[in-house]
């Protein structure tokens, strides 16, 4: 073993030192500094290597093999060569190699700590955020299960074991299939997901372990390894079951009550008739016997049992949306728009109203009595609802907007403030005395039915004094 006295225990040599420590070929006998806070001998003295300032003193008292020179300084080099030949001095450039090879390859082994630590924490957050993602998989409400290209399942939440009443080990590897209530609806849905890629709150059935049925609304999705293969598939289900009763309940009572509307405003549809006439004729045939104030009440019966018959005949007609539905078809609006000016003449030359139709009109598939109605409401609100004085101007339009189409009906008469453009739509909503302008306030509520049997949606821009415009749209495909 090489006996070794460093002298320069600065930055070189406390890079050299444990490095020399570590090879079993070398003995550092001791280390030399003139600087008594020299960082060499920190470590030496954590090493265990005796430290001194004086070189000739310790040369002098110890056998040295090799001196190492790091301290740039040559004459110490010489010095030492000169008076003990028996001893190997490294010392300029040969130190300074020396040097650089060892600060180089302790850089590098920071470097390589410093890469390992910064691998070891990616890995804990990686390990934690799948963690987290699993939790969440784990713990949510909902039914969580993958399958693989078999069908078969290889994942099952604790949503779906709640849910399901199956325990994991169960289902693992059973084929998903025998969860559904209907298997060609299992087969409907992969084959979209096939098309798609994904298929998006599907509703379907599932069926539980106990055999009860319950309903679900379907999100899924495949799953893709990092090559992009196709590997499974991953579907998150919701339990719709409460919701779908709601639905259904809310169905029954809307059918119960659009038939009971129907029967009692058609029961009352006789008596009101008897008013009516009743009050005429004794107008008519009667008027000698009775005094002004006795005439004046029968009109003011007449023109209430009249009021009552409209809101009746628009009431039955409301219920009816509900009640009965018309066989979809292609119609054609320029069509439907001539007939309903014809129904109108009367009402459009009172008002000397003008109807300007901009462009062609679409032929659209839909229910066309009900369109005939929506387009009749809005016309006849527009001829109604004008300013004194001014020739009422309505026009009508369409915008082809790709997959639906985009209807208008706007007049120049006495527009409707913002606050009341929800509420217009709502049953019996009117913004004006009956003397100013009769009608029932249920005409915009049948639009808005009408149109929403659609799939679509109806709305206004407006202001007061500024004439209205009302859009509605119509989706091209309706299913
Ligand atoms: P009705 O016309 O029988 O009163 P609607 O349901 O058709 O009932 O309309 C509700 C209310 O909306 C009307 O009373 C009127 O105040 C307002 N309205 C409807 N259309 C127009 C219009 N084109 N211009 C101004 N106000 C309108």
């Amino acid at each position: 073993m090489k006996k070794v006295l460093l002298i320069g225990a600065g930055k070189g040599g406390s890079a050299l030192l444990p490095v020399l420590c570590e090879d079993k070929e070398v003995e550092v006998i001791g280390v030399v500094d003139i600087n008594p806070a020299a960082p060499g001998f920190k470590i030496a003295d954590e090493l265990g290597i005796p430290t001194t300032s004086n070189y000739k003193d310790f040369l002098e008292k110890n056998h040295v093999d090799v001196v190492l020179n790091l301290t740039g300084n040559p004459s110490i080099s010489d010095e030492i060569k000169e008076k003990r030949g028996g001893t190997e001095v490294l010392g300029g450039l040969s130190a300074k190699i020396m040097w650089n090879l060892v600060s180089e390859r302790k850089r590098r082994e920071e470097e390589k700590t410093k890469l390992a630590e910064d691998l070891e924490r990616l890995n804990i957050a990686l390990t934690e955020s799948k963690e987290y993602l699993e939790n969440i998989l784990e713990h949510s409400a909902d039914i969580i299960i993958t399958t693989d290209t078999n069908r078969n399942i290889t994942m099952f939440n604790r949503g779906a074991e709640n849910m399901l009443g199956y325990k994991r080990d169960e289902v693992i590897g059973m084929p998903a299939d025998r969860l559904y209530y209907d298997k060609s609806d299992r087969q409907k849905i992969l084959e979209i997901l096939k098309r798609d890629g994904s298929v998006l709150n599907y509703e379907t059935k599932l069926k539980t372990k106990d055999g009860r049925i319950i309903d679900i609304s379907l999100t899924i999705s495949q799953l893709k390894d990092n090559a992009g293969s196709v590997i499974g598939t991953v579907g998150i289900s919701k339990d719709i079951t409460k919701r779908k009763e709601m639905e259904t309940k809310l169905k029954e009572t809307n059918q119960e009550l659009n038939n009971f509307v129907y029967t009692v405003s058609h029961d009352l549809k006789a008596p009101l008739r008897a008013i009516d006439g009743f009050s005429g004729f004794l107008l008519e045939d009667h008027a000698d016997k009775i005094n002004d104030d006795g005439r004046l009440y029968l009109k003011r019966i007449r023109g209430g049992a009249q009021h009552m018959q409209s809101l009746i005949n628009d009431l039955l007609e409301l219920s009816k949306i509900g009640r009965i539905s018309n066989p979809f078809e292609e119609v054609s609006i320029s069509e439907l728009l001539e007939q309903i000016k014809e129904e109108f003449q009367f009402q459009i030359k009172e008002k000397n109203a003008k109807i300007e139709i901009n462009g062609n009109m679409p032929v659209i598939y839909c229910d066309k009595i009900r369109i005939y109605q929506v387009f009749s409401n809005l016309i006849t609100n527009a001829i109604k609802f004008t300013k004194k004085g001014v020739t009422p101007e309505i026009k009508i339009g369409c915008e082809d907007r790709d997959s639906y189409w985009e209807f208008y009906v706007k007049d120049n008469g006495i527009g409707i403030a913002k606050e009341y453009h929800k509420r217009i739509f709502e049953i019996f909503q009117r913004l004006h005395k009956p003397e100013e302008f009769e009608g029932t306030g249920i005409g915009l509520t049948i639009v808005k039915r009408i149109i929403e049997l659609h799939k679509g949606g109806i709305w206004l821009e407006s202001e007061e004094g500024k004439g209205s415009s009302f859009f509605f749209i119509i989706p091209k495909k309706v299913t």
